[in-house]
C-alpha cells in the first residue's frame, strides 16, 4: 500500500471528535468501567465468590515475573557436555538458515578425533535476531535452544546485544566477562580474539591443550 493510498483510508474526524472533549469523556468512562468490574471481581473472589470469572492481574515487573509458556522462543543457549564443551560441531546449518544473518561461526579443528569441528568463534546479534527459532529447528546435534527464560536482554549499545561464546554457554553471564575460563582455543572478544601464542588444537583432551 503507497502512502496516499494509507492517507487516504484514514477517516476524517467528525465535529464531537474534533472538539476533543467527548472523546476524553468516553476514555476516562471506559478506564473507570474496567477499573470498578476488576476491583468487584476481585472482591468477590477474596469471598470465594465468581470463580469463573477472570479479572485483570497487574504483574509488579520484574519482582514479579508473569509464567512464561514452556513453547516460548527467549534468548538462546548453547548447550555443553557434560566436561563442559559446547555440543556444536560447527556444521554452520544454523547460521545458513538464519534469515536475519545474525550468527557468526568460525569452526575449528576438534582436538579429539572422534569430533570434527568445534566452534571457535560462535556470536549471535539479539539486535538484528527476530526469534524465528530456526536455528534451534535446523541443529541436528541439539547444541543450541531458546529455553533460558532470559527477556530483558536490553542495552544502551549495540555492541551490548551481542552475545558471543561465553555468554552463549553461560546464560547468566553479562559483559562484561572478566576472565575467559573456556578450556580450548577460541575467538574470545574479551581477549581481543584468539592469542597469537595459543598453541594450535591437537589430538587429545581440552585440558592437554590448556591445562
Ligand atoms: S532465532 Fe532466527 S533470527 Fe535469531 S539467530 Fe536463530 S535463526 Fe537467526
Ligand atoms: S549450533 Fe547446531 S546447527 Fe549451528 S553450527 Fe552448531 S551444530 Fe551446527
Amino acid at each position: 500500500m503507497t502512502f496516499e493510498e494509507a492517507m487516504q483510508r484514514k477517516r476524517e474526524l467528525n465535529f464531537w471528535e474534533r472538539i476533543y472533549v467527548p472523546e476524553i469523556v468516553r476514555g476516562v468512562a471506559l478506564t473507570s468501567r474496567h477499573f470498578a468490574v476488576n476491583l468487584f471481581v476481585h472482591t468477590a473472589h477474596l469471598f470465594g465468590l465468581l470463580r469463573g470469572r477472570a479479572a485483570a492481574v497487574t504483574f509488579q515487573y520484574p519482582e514479579e515475573k508473569r509464567p512464561l509458556a514452556p513453547r516460548l522462543r527467549t534468548r538462546h543457549r548453547l548447550t555443553v557436555r557434560a566436561e563442559g564443551t559446547p555440543r556444536c560441531v560447527g556444521c554452520m546449518l544454523c547460521e545458513t538458515v538464519c534469515p536475519a544473518k545474525c550468527i557468526t561461526i568460525v569452526a575449528g579443528e576438534h582436538p579429539d578425533p572422534n569430533v570434527e569441528k568445534y566452534p571457535t568463534r560462535f556470536d549471535i546479534d539479539l539486535g538484528v535476531c527476530v526469534y524465528c527459532g530456526y536455528c534451534v529447528e535446523v541443529c541436528p546435534e541439539d547444541a543450541i535452544r531458546m529455553d533460558t527464560e532470559i527477556l530483558d536482554i536490553a542495552a544502551y549499545t549495540r555492541d551490548a546485544m551481542k552475545l558471543d561464546i561465553h555468554e552463549l554457554m553461560n546464560p547468566r553471564l553479562r559483559k562484561p566477562v572478566g576472565e575467559c575460563t573456556l578450556k580450548f582455543p577460541h575467538e574470545c572478544r574479551v581477549h581481543g580474539g584468539q592469542k597469537p601464542n595459543e598453541p594450535a588444537p591437537i589430538a587429545g583432551s581440552w585440558d592437554a591443550v590448556y591445562g
